[in-house]
């Protein structure tokens, strides 16, 4: 998981700096009233005064788009959940149905599998074989499924997590989805996505098939 505090800071120091910026604007609107009242020259005109608040708003606008980007919370406020793809309007392929997932991305390397990056998934897969798969909450999609994930392939699933399970249990079906390295992994994010989940995965909510 990504650690919080960097967007802590970001957000600080912007708190901070719309406070200062605010003060200082409300400083020279009030010398320039008084200016004006008093009929004073060399204080701060009407037209520098607009100037200077169009240049701030732009520099506000541009810090509060890039905070956007580094804050998943500012970002989902502006934008709402991150690459949410609609539920597809057509029929699921026969013996399937369709499920929202939450997809992310690992590497077997030691920041992504800590503890367990001995190259070797919990289906005793070797990553080197098979760099890619699918890790899951067993009990809500069952291994050694192969599963059509949008922007990522077919793969099989093979490996389970931590995080899963902890998303199993607030009723989110989360898979993890394994790239070759860690950039990789890391530029897929958080996507939700509908895929065709095949009867018999306790996700489906479809019996499983009878042969
Ligand atoms: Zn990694």
């Amino acid at each position: 998981m990504p650690r919080r505090s960097p967007t802590v800071r970001v957000l600080v120091a912007i708190g901070a700096w719309a406070a200062a910026a605010t003060a200082w604007v409300l400083r020279m609107i009030w010398r320039g009233w008084r200016a004006t009242w008093r009929g004073r020259s060399g204080d701060v005109g009407g037209a520098r005064l607009v100037g200077v608040c169009l240049g701030l708003g732009f520099l506000a606008g541009c810090l509060f788009m890039w905070a956007g980007g580094q804050s998943p919370t500012v970002r989902h406020v502006l934008y709402g959940e991150a690459g949410e793809l609609p539920r597809p309007v057509t029929e699921p392929p026969p013996g399937t149905a369709w499920v929202r997932v939450l997809t992310t991305g690992y590497c077997p390397c030691a920041i992504c599998c800590a503890g367990s990056d001995d190259g070797i998934t919990s289906k005793g897969r070797d990553v080197r074989r098979h760099p890619h798969g699918i890790a899951s909450d067993p009990k809500l999609v069952t291994p050694w499924l192969s599963l059509d994930i949008p922007g990522y392939g077919r793969a099989i699933v093979d490996d389970t997590g931590g995080a899963m399970r902890q998303s199993g249990k607030a009723g989110i079906v989360h898979l993890d989805l394994r790239f070759a390295g860690h950039e990789q992994a890391r530029r897929w994010g958080r996507r939700i996505l509908w895929i065709a989940m095949p009867a018999g995965a306790p996700a489906s909510g479809l019996p499983p098939p009878t042969l």
